[in-house]
């Protein structure tokens, strides 16, 4: 009996403990979000966050003079020892989780401010960030339209400033970074001169030209200024190198791999499923090409690739016109959502705030070919929206083709159940019920990329293996060179940052190793130059999600639901994926 007493005590002082500990914890992270949110005002509109401090940050722009930078630098060192103070044992699970976020959050941002330098080689940070300014209060209904014009006047009578700042800030950057600066500036002025102002109300027309004209003239002088003065000033790099890259991976992807080993791992894994696709292509190839007689004539490698590259030359011509790509991708989503619900893989959000627009002309560097963008955090009941990058029509008719033949009928599908449902979209809708508020702020600002990004690709094979498309072998074909372009991706990566790879190199193992269209290798050699440590989201992130569902289910036995793991992962929000497993039950 005195025993039970005892323990029972025991157990109090440590509940009380927790109580107390994890109270404190949360004003911790209560003011690590917001305050960190209101350093880029621009990103706390996307959030929801419009007042911080008295301000209103929708009428702002981010401050990246020196005082600014420094400010921040100081924050985040601080807040580094007030997290030392911690006892991490006293704390739940949850908000063990949200401290790995936090620190890896801080780690990221010193490891930008005093070593990369983003602020003085990356003309894309400022140019993206002006986008965004501009395009979030255009999109997203958090306010009547009168007020968020406004906001948007606010930020265009600051925009003279905030290039001035970024041309003091800029002292050198890489050919490729200035030309993709130039291109999606071009976007800007094209956002401001004609698609919001053709949006004007007549009685605002003469503020919105008051303010516009400045703004334009800012922007096109600091075209200029990319043009003729930063790209004369190009020996910044865009490989961060071993030391910094290795640091970041960590950070960024917040898993236990190694660049070296992950690098060997996806090296070996491509030739895994270059087997597979082999066995997929044979029977599709037989039927095909009579003549051929299974290329037995050619040996190892070689065959393997004449086999798969020509069932997938077939394959690639059943694809949209540029003019029905659009609505193509529209119908897709209806086709993935239907299946979702009759086979019941998991819950579906109880919000529909999902549209399909084309993707804004600022993001095209990034998005090439498609993307998608949450609905913010703190206002979950507005709009998310399935980016769809549209086939310019001045393309000349082989590059359009090019990209057609890459996003034909089955790939188009494939990134439509990846960007929209029951990727993208599904998880970050779920992950906007998170509650508390901060937590669900924390998880999707600085949500964990591989968990994103692994998400997608995982549902992806959900639905194939429930039979989506009736088990269309040229879709399983087409979803294993899907699984070979994420290997490569994370093969560029780390071969680009870190070891110095080509791009004829880089060309080749997209072209001839895992069978892309050339526009799309091009296209993902750019993207491989503007990003680092986001390419191998996808292979880490997928594996990782398999890892953690494989010891759910040996963990259930019996019991085990598809649909409830799906349903609990979600509902956790972007966590770290080796912290994931320790959250379910
Ligand atoms: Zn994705």
């Amino acid at each position: 009996m005195p025993k039970i007493v005892a323990i029972l005590v025991l157990i109090l002082v440590a509940s009380g403990c927790h109580r107390d500990s994890s109270s404190r914890f949360r004003a911790l992270s209560d003011e690590f979000v917001y305050t960190t949110l209101s350093f880029s005002p621009v990103g706390a509109t996307g959030a929801g966050l419009h007042r911080f401090a008295n301000q209103n940050l929708d009428e702002q722009l981010d401050d990246s003079s020196a005082a600014g930078l420094d400010r921040q630098r100081r924050f985040y060192e601080g807040f580094r020892q007030r997290l030392d103070g911690l006892a991490p044992d006293a704390l739940t699970a949850q908000d063990r989780a949200d401290l790995e976020i936090i620190r890896d959050q801080i780690a990221l941002a010193l490891l930008d401010l005093d070593e990369i330098h983003s602020a003085r080689h990356n003309p894309t940070r400022y140019v993206e960030t002006l986008g965004n300014a501009l395009f979030n209060p255009y999109i997203l209904e958090y306010a009547p339209k009168a007020a968020r014009l406004g906001h948007i006047m606010a930020r265009l009578e600051k925009t003279p400033a905030f290039l001035g700042q970024a041309a003091k800030n800029l002292v050198s950057s890489p050919d490729i970074w200035t030309t993709v600066a130039e291109e999606e500036n071009e976007g800007n002025i094209a956002l401001v001169d004609q698609t919001i102002r053709a949006k004007v109300p007549g009685d605002q027309r003469a503020a919105y030209d008051r303010v516009a004209r400045p703004a334009l003239d800012a922007m096109r002088q600091f075209q200029d200024y990319l043009k003729n003065d930063l790209a004369h000033r190009n020996q910044a790099d865009w490989r961060l190198g071993r030391d910094r890259y290795r640091l970041k991976f960590r950070y960024t992807l917040e898993t236990d791999a190694e660049p070296d080993r992950t690098l060997a791992e996806a090296e070996q894994r491509m030739a895994e499923v270059r087997t597979h696709m082999f066995e997929l292509a044979l029977p599709l190839h037989r039927a095909l090409f009579r003549g051929h007689q299974d290329h037995a004539e050619l040996k190892g490698g070689d065959r393997e690739g004449r086999v798969i590259g020509e069932v997938l030359d077939k394959i690639a011509e059943r694809h949209s016109t540029p003019e029905s790509y659009m609505e193509d991708a529209r119908k897709d989503l209806e086709e993935a959502r239907a299946f979702v619900q009759q086979k019941h893989l998991l819950t579906l959000p109880s919000r529909s705030n999902l549209t399909v627009i084309p993707t804004p002309e600022f993001m095209r560097g990034i998005y090439s070919v498609g993307g998608f963008s949450p609905a913010p955090a703190l206002e979950p009941q507005l709009g998310a929206f399935y980016w769809v990058t549209p086939i310019p029509k001045d393309w000349p008719k082989d590059r359009a083709q090019s990209k057609l033949r890459e996003y034909n009928f089955y790939k188009l599908k494939l990134l439509t159940i990846h960007e929209a449902i029951p990727g993208h979209y599904v998880q970050a809708e779920l992950a906007n019920d998170v509650e508390p508020e901060s937590r669900r702020v924390l998880r999707s600002v600085f949500g964990n990329g591989p968990y994103v990004e692994g998400w997608a690709q995982y549902a992806t094979e959900v639905m194939l293996d429930e039979g989506f498309l009736d088990r269309s072998p040229e879709l399983a074909l087409s979803f294993a060179k899907e699984e070979l372009r994420t290997l490569a991706n994370a093969i560029l990566d780390i071969r680009l940052q870190t070891l110095n790879m080509t791009d004829r190199e880089a060309i080749e193992l997209m072209e001839k190793q895992t069978f892309q269209e050339k526009e799309e290798a091009v296209g993902k050699l750019e993207r491989a130059k503007l990003s680092s440590c986001q390419l191998p989201m996808y292979f880490l992130g997928w594996r990782g999600w398999r890892r953690v569902r494989d010891a759910y289910q040996q963990a259930q036995g019996r019991s085990y639901r598809l649909t409830e793991f799906n349903d609990r992962a979600l509902e956790q929000g972007a966590v770290p994926l080796p912290v994931l497993g320790k959250l379910l039950p």
